[in-house]
């Protein structure tokens, strides 16, 4: 059966529409629905057969555990332990974007946390979210509503060209507010595993004190077993090559002077300025410091990359502090980890992106 639309006003959520997705949501279909962060697809968390779903439309590795969206601190207690000593300070970030690994109670589908002793809990703050979510009356596992590997959903237009069928319903409420994924906090030993649209600051400043950033949240790859099992997989690609570009705005205009025709550039409005009529396709994040907008515009843009007449993109680095520290782990990620800082870097991977191509013409002129 094909996909269903539902057109929710984000701050007066329909209830006869809600009720349909949390129909469907009772009854062991997966509806994609917006949160904050990103649209999410999700699945009863308590029934394992529905959330086996999500993997198979997702094409998501079964080791990859799914996080649980809750609509109050009850139902959050329901499935997992909170920990009495953190409670008020969780109770400061929560509703928000902020995902806890928490120790699991009894009863949650090992679907859900891969066989982990331990479960990611969020509650968001989107007005839609929590309206299915109290409407289907149980907790909602829900990854991204993206075909693994692949940017995020920011949109439902987005999630309805990832998912052609598999899905009862994918409600529209508009553009994520932030755009980029939850922070994951390891209370455990308290650490974030994975940054994201809670900042650093921000639950420093709720908890008193800094959070380690695990080395899976840097993106610069992970010795040994992660504890993250989802943080060893490619994430949030364009099918098109990227570049992360970490140098001054000279050695940018070398880089397009020569590839002005052939790669998209991704960066602030500053530096697209000064870029001027070197480059054909601007994808423009915004001022250079909305991080806000940043992060909000990024998957829209690393999707819109694919449908532009290039062969790569250059997306320009942002600073690691804030938003910032999010938006980075996901263009390190985007970009397989081709980051450079001159033109002449920049040539060694462009050449690489081009070889097969090459090879492929020399093949065929035979
Ligand atoms: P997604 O919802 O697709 O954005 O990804 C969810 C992320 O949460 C993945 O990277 C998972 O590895 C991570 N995650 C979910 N459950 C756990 C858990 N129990 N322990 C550690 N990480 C988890
Ligand atoms: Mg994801």
């Amino acid at each position: 059966m094909s996909v269903i639309m539902l057109n929710v006003n984000p701050n007066r959520p329909d209830l006869s529409k809600i009720r349909l997705a949390a129909k469907a949501i009772k009854s062991g279909k997966l509806v994609v629905f917006p949160t904050e962060t990103v649209y999410g697809i999700g699945a009863n968390a308590l029934d394992g057969k529905a959330c086996m779903k999500i993997f198979r439309v997702k094409g998501r590795p079964q080791d990859n555990p799914l996080i649980v969206h809750v609509s109050s601190m009850e139902m959050a207690e329901r499935i997992a332990e909170i920990p009495p000593k953190y409670r008020k300070q969780i109770m400061a970030l929560w509703p928000g974007p902020l995902t806890l690994i928490l120790k699991a109670k009894a009863g949650i589908p090992k679907e859900v946390t891969a066989g982990l002793p331990t479960v990611a809990v969020r509650f968001p703050s989107n007005l839609v979210a929590l309206a299915l979510i109290k409407a289907a009356g149980v907790p909602i596992a829900a990854p991204s509503a993206n075909v693994s590997k692949r940017p995020s959903a920011t949109e439902a237009s987005h999630a309805a060209s990832y998912f052609r069928k598999g899905v009862a319903y994918i409600i529209d409420s508009g553009i994520s507010s932030f755009g980029i994924e939850s922070t994951i906090l390891d209370l455990s030993g308290f650490r974030i595993l994975r940054p994201g649209a809670m900042t650093v600051e921000q639950i420093s400043s709720a908890f008193m004190k800094r959070p380690i950033l695990s080395p899976e949240a840097t993106a610069k790859g992970v010795k040994g077993k992660p504890i993250s099992p989802g943080m060893k997989y490619l994430h949030y690609s364009p099918e098109k090559p990227l570049l992360l570009f970490t140098g001054n705005r000279a050695e940018l205009a070398k880089i397009f002077k020569r590839h002005g025709n052939d790669a998209a550039f991704i960066g602030s409005e500053e530096s697209c300025m000064a870029l001027g009529d070197l480059v054909k396709n601007k994808l423009v994040l915004g001022r250079r410091n909305d991080q806000r907008m940043a992060a909000r515009n990024l998957f829209r843009y690393l999707i819109k990359l694919d449908s532009l007449d290039v062969n790569f993109g250059i997306a320009e680095a942002v600073p690691e502090n804030g938003l910032g520290t999010a938006v980075m782990n996901r263009l390190r990620k985007a970009s397989g980890n081709r980051e450079c800082a001159s033109a002449y870097e920049a040539e060694r991977f462009i050449q690489k992106i081009k070889a097969p191509k090459m090879r492929h013409k020399a093949k065929s002129s035979h």
